[in-house]
């Protein structure tokens, strides 16, 4: 791969006229190492969050030793990288193939239910596969309630009087269990955890079975950017959802218990940039080479919004308007669907114009994992960035604090 100080380097050495994904490892191996050291437990990566090649590697080195995966490609992945990785295999609705699989190929002992006929599968092939049940912890995923950009119990989650169920019949079958929850993705607020640990309590009192564990889950929010015309939005920064949170394990006293999370965001979404093209300025839009149908789908769910930074092409002389003036352009995408517009603007220089790029900061969250063929676009460039997004000049598109102190 090769490697740049700054993705403006790369943007003028390479002339990229298709999307170039800026990794960034020592960033990744920063974020990886700050969440382990603030979260009092085992620190499981969520696979699906970016299960690239270098992203796992890069974590394996950084001394993650365990994984959130949810399919057979996640599995492989991570033993690709890593043969004694502990895998936790976290989706509550499994093919029964997939379970054998996993137990049987993968040393998988760990898994999740949100229903009584997923436990009958695991206990199918456990039994034919003359697996000791007792070797198995299989967590119960609750269903929670918050306030997270992404909301994920509608899908996912017993019910606290259901799980109660679920627990005692793991628990009389053998199986060691656990409790599990999953709040959502980009949790705004430390209550939305307090909630999801008072359902918890609730559940295990109820349950009153022995427990293995309790695994708060992902959805640690990571930094984006914001409209440069409203203030920050108040997202609490790592450390103080982690304090708030750690305070809310010691009050349900969750403490004496071994505790998991399953960080996928937070731990990489810093850890890569993007620098597209625009390939056509047409009055305040402009059209890039990417979209929602490759690297910035997350985007378009109109929740986040992503810190730009411009580079523009020194080839052209003569522009116009004034570069001081930043102003809001809309943003269509590469591909002929009309839906591929990104719901929310990149705030750039009024002189922007095609042919210059732009660098798309934070992206390393699903972006590249969620990438499609569609309309045989299909961005796999990569080069390694020296410099973190956050080092460089103030993004035009996010960063309204520096822009309004100039
Ligand atoms: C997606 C997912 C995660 C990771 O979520 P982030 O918001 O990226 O931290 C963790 N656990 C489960 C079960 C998931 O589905």
């Amino acid at each position: 791969m090769e490697k740049f100080a700054t993705a403006r380097d790369a943007a003028l050495k390479l002339r990229p006229d298709v999307p170039v994904y800026c990794f960034h490892p020592q960033v990744l191996r920063d974020d990886a190492r700050k969440f382990v050291s603030l979260f009092p437990g085992r620190t499981a990566y969520a696979v699906k969050t970016n299960g690239e090649p270098l992203v796992i590697r890069t974590l394996v080195d950084a001394g993650i030793d365990t994984f959130d995966v949810a399919s057979p490609a996640e599995f492989e992945t991570v033993r690709r990288f890593s043969p004694d990785a502990e895998m936790l295999y976290m989706h509550p609705v499994k093919a029964l193939s997939d379970i054998r699989l996993a137990l049987e190929n993968y040393g998988i002992r760990t898994l999740v239910v949100d229903h009584e006929d997923e436990i009958v599968k695991i206990l199918r092939i456990a039994r034919a596969l003359d697996i000791d049940q007792t070797t198995i912890t299989v967590f119960v995923r609750i269903a929670t309630k918050g306030h997270a950009a992404y909301e994920l119990s509608k899908k996912f989650g017993a019910a606290p009087a259901h799980a109660v169920e679920l627990l005692k019949r793991l628990h009389r079958i053998g199986f060691k269990t656990g409790i599990c929850f999953h709040v959502g993705s980009q949790v705004e607020e430390s209550e939305t955890y307090e909630r999801a640990l008072a359902s918890a309590d609730w559940v295990r009192g109820r349950a009153n079975v022995p427990l293995a564990g309790l695994d708060v889950g992902g959805g640690f929010p990571a930094a984006y950017g914001h409209d440069p015309n409203n203030g920050a939005p108040d997202t609490p920064t790592l450390e103080t959802l982690m304090s708030d949170l750690r305070g809310s394990i010691e009050k349900w006293e969750f403490d004496d218990l071994p505790l998991v999370a399953e960080p996928g965001r937070v731990i990489v979404a810093r850890a890569f940039s993007l620098i597209v093209r625009v390939l056509l300025r047409k009055g305040r839009r402009l059209y890039i080479n990417d979209g929602i149908w490759a690297s910035l789908s997350d985007s378009w769910t109109g929740k986040i919004t992503l810190p730009a930074r411009f580079i523009p092409d020194p080839n052209i002389r003569r522009r116009n308007g004034d570069p001081s003036n930043i102003l809001p352009f809309k943003v269509c995408g590469a591909t002929c669907d009309s839906v591929d517009i990104l719901t929310r603007p990149f705030y750039l220089p009024e002189t922007v114009d095609t042919g210059d790029w732009i660098e798309i900061g934070n992206i390393g969250a699903y972006s590249l994992s969620l990438r499609t063929r569609f309309n045989g676009f299909y961005p796999d460039t990569f080069v390694e960035i020296e410099q973190p997004f956050d080092a460089g000049d103030a993004p035009e598109g996010s960063a309204s604090l520096e822009t309004m102190a100039d």
